[in-house]
């Protein structure tokens, strides 16, 4: 992919003529501009990639075809984040075995860069992370995700019998590596885990592969970069889940 780039930079300089006219289309050049806008549209977007040099891991803004996918998913009808405040993040990631995987992720903007540097810094020390899929391909079903041991972020939600919207709703948590880090909780004398099938995991004195523990890259990183890890909750633990604290919120979202 990368020689493509500068294959197709190369040639964009080549033909700087036409850059130059596209980039100065009121300035007194339209036919050529517009030449310039329909045969090298597609270049000129490579040329905007290779521009931002990386392009394993990147961020866009929700575009038409971004929005198709997440539309009545993660993106509810009823969501109250404006779809403005989201990006999609495409990142690389490796599994336990060290194959290399494409990921995406959509998170909120504001801690955007923030999720982008973590990924990138675990995909290059080999921190192992096996799924990292739009939400919206288990049709935003936060469980069947977790049983696929899926990383993920937004999903619009309402926090159960309020109207108040969960950290995951706007964007503002990161679950990873879900399966091995399950959420529990005792309510009214009864154990609640989820996923129920990462029960096996609740032992965190056991050693497997993809457990989030204290201390490790995974935790050291999210921390670093401002946000809280849910296992070290007194009253319940979410051993998959990062987010930024309500005080921080309340500064972005007044
Ligand atoms: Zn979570």
């Amino acid at each position: 992919m990368k020689m493509l780039m500068v294959m197709v930079m190369t040639m964009l300089l080549a033909s700087g003529a036409c850059v130059y006219a596209a980039e100065n289309s009121d300035a007194g050049a339209p036919e050529a501009a517009e030449a310039a806008a329909t045969s090298d549209a597609g270049a000129s977007e490579m040329a905007e990639a290779a521009a931002e040099e990386d392009t394993d891991f990147y961020m866009t803004e929700i575009t038409d075809e971004l929005f198709e996918r997440i539309k009545g998913k993660s993106f509810k009808d009823d969501c109250t984040l404006p779809r403005e405040d989201l990006r999609y993040l495409h990142v690389l990631h490796k599994d336990v075995a060290g194959e290399v995987h494409e990921g995406e992720m959509i998170v909120n903007r504001h801690i955007a860069e923030d999720v982008l540097a973590i990924l990138k810094e675990l995909y290059e020390h080999d921190y192992p992370i096996e799924k990292i899929r739009l939400i919206d391909e288990y049709d935003a079903d936060d469980l069947a995700s977790m049983e696929d041991n899926n990383s993920s972020s937004f999903n619009f939600r309402l926090i159960s019998h309020t109207n108040r919207v969960s950290k995951h709703g706007r964007g503002l948590a990161v679950d990873i590596n879900t399966l091995y880090n399950p959420y529990t909780k005792v309510v009214d004398g009864e154990r609640i885990i989820e996923p129920l099938s990462g029960e096996p995991y609740l032992d965190r004195e056991a050693s497997f592969d993809y457990k989030i523990e204290k201390g490790d890259l995974c935790y050291q990183l999210f921390t670093e970069h401002g946000f809280v890890w849910g296992g070290e909750w007194p009253d319940r633990k979410d051993y998959q889940h990062f987010e930024i604290p309500d005080e921080v919120i309340d500064k972005w979202y007044p």
